[in-house]
């Protein structure tokens, strides 16, 4: 059975593409660079080119930018989207993220309607941003939630809420696409919030860490020593089991039509501190010492049901996926 996996060399996608090889899958990726390609090959030495291989796809927000890599491979049977700007470092909120996350989904989603009839199922990689209603809290959130933001809002100077943005519109345009189109293939996507977790030592470095862990090493090293809330919470999830999420969603039928949200539920900065003093105590000095915490109120309820239950996933906990994050940062050389 083949997949064709976008963005390979990704924090959530590596993990995406060890749990697709695991199930037994063939899988083409696409990287941004030969290099990257290289080293994922080189990560999986006993699998053969029919089992793994890549494609080169610069720029997802290029106009037709998947056609090639698409017309050229095998009769995929399915396609996991997750390639995405995830990043603040911008200055063209248009052209460096809206851009390549809408027309990157809209782009690849017309490439498959022409050229790969094969295809069954696609799954995007959507976010918890398509669903909040930050800062204005709905009671509850679930799949039926929609991000309201409008473009307008998306273009100001609020990096966060382009980011969001540019969630909201990529997994809209994928559902309207199916609706409109009818093509081949239905849909399923996967809306993380705050994803944990280790990092795949074979691609990663201090350097191009990716931006939520940076959540964790940022108290690691230090640098929320002083300003911090100890109840101030997120919702989190950890990568592996957003990625087995991925990977259920192509191979449990009933997926077929559905969002998921996939969290774990909320995370303070109490319990990231807690955490990470108990599973990498060399890092204690660096950490907030937290007083009178009291009761924790958190801003919102979440029903993570579907995940669980048409997906069977269930979630790490806290301590695994902390204590992995750091101690898969110290073997690439994070110190403090
Ligand atoms: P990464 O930055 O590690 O992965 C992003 C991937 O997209 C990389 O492979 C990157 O390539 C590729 N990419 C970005 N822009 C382009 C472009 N213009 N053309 C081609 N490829 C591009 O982040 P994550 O793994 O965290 O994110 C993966 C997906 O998960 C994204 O869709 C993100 O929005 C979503 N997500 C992430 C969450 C998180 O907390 N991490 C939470 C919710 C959703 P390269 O490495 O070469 O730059």
């Amino acid at each position: 059975v083949k997949v064709f996996l976008t963005g390979g060399s990704g924090f959530i996608a590596a993990h995406v593409l060890n749990i697709l090889i695991e199930h037994g899958f063939e899988v083409v990726t696409t990287v941004r660079s030969k290099e990257k390609g290289d080293k994922i090959l080189e990560a999986y030495p006993n699998l053969s080119k029919d089992k793994l291989s890549y494609v080169i796809v610069e720029d997802i927000a290029k106009e037709g930018a998947f056609d090639e890599a698409l017309k050229s491979g095998p009769a995929f049977d399915y396609v996991i989207h997750t390639a995405s700007p995830f990043h603040y470092n911008f200055t063209d909120p248009v052209k460096e993220i809206l851009d390549p996350a809408i027309n990157g989904t809209t782009g690849i989603l017309k490439a498959i309607k022409s050229y790969v009839p094969s295809v069954k199922r696609v799954v995007i990689t959507s976010s918890f941003a398509a669903i909040t209603h930050a800062p204005n809290h709905l009671k509850l959130y679930d799949e039926s939630v929609w991000n309201p933001v409008t473009y307008e809002e998306a273009t100001k100077d609020n990096k966060f809420t382009t980011y969001r943005a540019s969630k909201t519109f990529a997994e809209r345009a994928a559902w309207e696409f199916v609706e409109k189109e009818k093509p081949n293939f239905d849909l399923a996507t996967i809306n993380p919030p705050f994803v944990f977790g280790p990092v795949i030592g074979y691609l990663n470095s201090l350097d191009n860490l990716n931006t939520s862990n940076q959540l964790i090493t940022d108290f690691a090293l230090g640098k929320k020593k002083d300003d911090t809330k100890p109840t101030e919470s997120v919702q989190w999830v950890d990568v592996r089991d957003v990625a087995l999420a991925h990977v259920k969603a192509i191979e449990v039928a009933e997926a077929g039509g559905k969002r998921f949200f996939t969290t774990a539920g909320f995370l303070t900065n109490k319990d990231l501190v807690d955490t990470i003093r108990e599973t990498q105590p060399k890092y204690a000095s660096n950490l907030p010492t937290y007083e009178n915490v009291g009761e924790v109120s958190y801003p919102f309820d979440y029903d993570n049901s579907r995940v669980r239950n048409v997906l069977g996933v269930q979630f790490k906990s806290i301590k695994e996926s902390v204590g992995d994050t750091l101690a898969s940062l110290v073997k690439v050389g994070f110190s403090h």
